[in-house]
C-alpha cells in the first residue's frame, strides 16, 4: 500500500522554517507584509482568505486585508492595485480568485506588480518561470506539489510527468516546475485522448482537472508517485465531503505514493504564498533570492 505523503505536517515544517527566515529578514528594519483583496461573499474565498491572513500573522509577518463588496468596478480595484504597488510596506499582493463576472480579471492580475505578485499569474512571471529565470514568482500550488514530489524522490531526473490539467493556475506552470526537474513531461486534458493508457506510462501523475475521483487504480503503474491537486465537494451517504481526482483508495494498492484529500496539496499552497512574500520581500530589498 502507498506511502500516504503527509501535506499537513510538511506545510507545518516550512512555515517553521519560514518564520526563522522572516526573523532573520527582520534584521533589515523591514516586516514582510502580505495583501489580500477579497470582492464579495463567496464563502470559500471567506475561508481561504481568513486562513491565509492567519498564517500570515503566525509567519511574523504583516497582513493587510482589504474587503470589496460584490458591485466594485473595474476602476476600483485597479486604483486598490495601484495604491497597494505604491506602498512600500506591501511586499506581496493577492486578488483572491474568483472574480464577479463583470471584472476583467486578466486586466486587474496584470496590472499587479510583477514583482509582488505573490500569486504567480502575471504575464511577466509566467514567462520567467517558462524561460527559467529565478526571479519568477511562480504559482504557490504547483509549488506546494514539486516540494511534495521532492519530499518522495528528491531527484526526479528522466521520470515521466502526466500532468492532467492545463490551467494557468495549475497544470501549465506546474509542468514547466516539473521541466525544471529534468521530468520528461506530458500534459493531458480534457481533449486528449486515452488519458487511462498514458498514465499508465507515467513515473508521476499528478491530478488537477477538477473531475472528483477520475483517476482509476489501474491507470496508476506500480510504485507511480500520485498528487492529488483536486478539491472536489460531492453528496454522498446523505451529506457532502470533499473528495480529490484521484480514487484514493484504489490508487493507494498500487502507487509507491499518493497525497491525501483534504491534507496533501491544500496546506502546501498557503505556505509557498508565504515564502514567495518572503521571497518577493529579500527581491524587493535588494537581498539574494531565496
Ligand atoms: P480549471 O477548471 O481551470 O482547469 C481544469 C483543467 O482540467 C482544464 O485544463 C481541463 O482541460 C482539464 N480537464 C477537465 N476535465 C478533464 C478530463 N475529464 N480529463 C482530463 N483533463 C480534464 O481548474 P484548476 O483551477 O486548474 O483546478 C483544478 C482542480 O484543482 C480543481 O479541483 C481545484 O479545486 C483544485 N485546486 C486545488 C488547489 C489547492 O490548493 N489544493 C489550488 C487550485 C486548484
Amino acid at each position: 500500500s502507498a506511502r500516504i505523503i503527509d501535506g499537513k505536517a510538511i506545510a507545518a515544517g516550512l512555515r517553521a522554517e519560514l518564520k526563522e527566515k522572516v526573523e532573520a529578514f527582520g534584521k533589515t528594519g523591514r516586516t514582510p507584509g502580505l495583501a489580500v483583496v477579497l470582492v464579495g461573499n463567496d464563502p470559500a474565498s471567506a475561508v481561504y482568505v481568513r486562513a491565509k491572513a492567519r498564517q500570515t500573522v503566525d509567519a511574523g509577518m504583516q497582513s493587510f486585508e482589504h474587503r470589496l463588496p460584490e458591485v466594485v468596478s473595474q476602476d476600483q480595484l485597479m486604483r486598490l492595485v495601484e495604491t497597494l504597488n505604491d506602498d512600500f510596506a506591501v511586499d506581496g499582493i493577492l486578488v483572491q480568485l474568483p472574480l464577479p463576472p463583470h471584472i476583467d480579471a486578466t486586466a486587474l492580475l496584470s496590472a499587479v506588480d510583477p514583482a509582488k505578485d505573490v500569486d504567480g499569474f502575471h504575464p511577466i512571471n509566467a514567462g520567467r518561470l517558462a524561460t527559467g529565470d529565478t526571479r519568477a514568482l511562480s504559482p504557490c500550488t504547483p509549488l506546494g506539489c514539486i516540494h511534495l514530489l521532492k519530499s518522495v524522490e528528491p531527484d526526479l531526473t528522466g521520470a515521466h510527468a502526466v500532468v492532467l490539467g492545463r490551467s494557468n493556475i495549475v497544470g501549465k506552470p506546474l509542468a514547466q516546475l516539473l521541466l525544471g526537474e529534468n521530468c520528461t513531461v506530458t500534459i493531458a486534458h480534457s481533449r486528449t485522448r486515452d488519458i487511462a493508457d498514458l498514465c499508465r506510462t507515467a513515473d508521476v501523475v499528478v491530478a488537477a482537472a477538477g473531475q472528483p475521483e477520475m483517476v482509476r487504480g489501474d491507470w496508476i503503474k506500480r510504485g507511480a508517485l500520485v498528487i492529488d491537486v483536486g478539491i472536489n465537494r460531492i453528496a454522498r451517504d446523505g451529506g457532502y465531503r470533499l473528495v480529490g481526482d484521484v480514487a484514493f483508495d484504489e490508487v493507494c494498492d498500487r502507487a509507491g505514493a499518493i497525497t491525501p484529500v483534504p491534507g496533501g496539496v491544500g496546506p502546501m499552497t498557503i505556505a509557498y504564498l508565504l515564502q514567495n512574500t518572503l521571497k518577493a520581500a529579500r527581491q524587493r530589498s535588494g537581498a539574494a533570492a531565496i
